[in-house]
């Protein structure tokens, strides 16, 4: 029969869970590590990774990812492909259900299951999503060769992901509701010394308009002036949503936005249950701390499991 109890499950193959896969493979923890997607999470998305140390040059979100997993492979970690649909956390031992096949349990649980783009939620998004509106300019791009398009946000992937689109698009337009970026004086340079990248300051997008695809923008600026803009595609980069539709909110004490808080060990309000990554409640998302947390959880894991026995 199918082992189906392990000590230690976590919960995504993000940066998060990757690193705490690879801590509780060289710990030689029993441990499986579920993922439904495919390994390396946001990362996947990224076009290019300048911020995580090691890589001198920078390195590729794809070989970043790849990279991340062959470590963990190098020591065994567990895998399972599957998609966790729900969970109960009320007794110690805890137990997930899977999409597909049979529930598995655990002593501790490390929560890595990451975010994903948040929509701007305005007409014609849904409709054209696909059609012109993405979410991912690594995956996309390259679709828009001489045209124009909009990246609507104002933070570090916003502008990173304005600039790597100008590789391709003729012209970016950066829509922007406040009158200054948030993102890194660094990346900020770079945009603004762009001569293809142009902005669009104080201003919310209302609207997106288009038949086969996307063609035009309507645009309300916070003094209430209204706009038509004529582009190709719109990019949304405006932040992240948590990827928590398969966790019991209520007993894990989660913020306003669905995030999970967690104390410095990264141990969450239920005993043995840890969240790393982009699904705590935090400030910075990225994935230097993704993988810090990730590690930092396999540590509180092993302190748990120490004193049950
Ligand atoms: C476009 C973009 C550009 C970025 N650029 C940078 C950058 O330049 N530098 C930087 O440091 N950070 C960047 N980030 C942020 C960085 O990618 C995240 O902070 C990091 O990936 C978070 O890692 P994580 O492991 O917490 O979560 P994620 O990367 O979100 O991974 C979570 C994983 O959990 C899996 N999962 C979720 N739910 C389930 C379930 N129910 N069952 C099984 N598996 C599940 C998902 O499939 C996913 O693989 C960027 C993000 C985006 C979107």
């Amino acid at each position: 029969m199918a082992k189906t109890h392990y000590k230690l499950i976590i919960l995504g193959a993000g940066p998060a869970g990757l690193t705490a896969g690879l801590y509780a493979a060289r710990a030689r923890m029993d441990h499986l590590l579920i993922e439904k997607g495919a390994e390396g999470g946001q990362v996947l998305l990224t076009d290019w990774i300048d911020n995580y140390p090691g890589f001198p040059d920078g390195i590729s979100g794809f070989d970043l990812s790849e990279k991340m997993s062959a470590q963990a492979k190098r020591f065994e970690v567990n895998s399972l492909f599957g998609n966790v649909v729900s969970m109960d956390l009320t007794e110690p031992v805890k137990r997930l259900e899977l999409e597909d096949g049979d529930p598995l349990t655990c002593d501790t649980l490390i929560i890595c299951s990451g975010a994903h783009p948040r929509p701007l939620g305005i007409p014609g998004e849904k409709e054209l999503t696909g059609k012109g509106v993405s979410y991912c300019a690594t995956c996309d791009a390259p679709f828009y060769r001489n045209m124009h398009v909009a990246v609507v946000g104002g933070g570090n992937t916003a502008v990173q992901e304005a600039i790597h689109l100008t590789k391709f698009a003729d012209k970016v337009t950066l829509i922007h509701r406040r009158d200054e970026l948030r993102a890194t004086k660094i990346i900020q340079e770079k945009a603004f010394a762009n001569p293809n990248i142009d902005f669009i300051w104080n201003s919310n997008t209302t609207k997106i308009q288009g038949t086969e695809g996307v063609e035009e923008l309507h645009l309300k600026s916070n003094d209430g002036k209204e706009s038509v803009l004529k582009v190709d595609g719109i990019f949304v980069l405006i932040g992240v949503l948590p990827n928590n539709e398969m966790l019991p909110l209520d007993i894990l004490k989660a913020d306003d936005g669905g995030f999970i808080p967690t104390d410095l060990e990264t141990r969450t309000a239920v005993p043995g249950v840890m969240a790393a990554g982009d699904i705590r409640s935090k400030e910075v998302r990225q994935v230097i701390n993704a993988a810090g947390e990730g590690a930092t959880a396999v540590l509180a894991a092993e302190n748990y499991l120490t004193n049950l026995s």
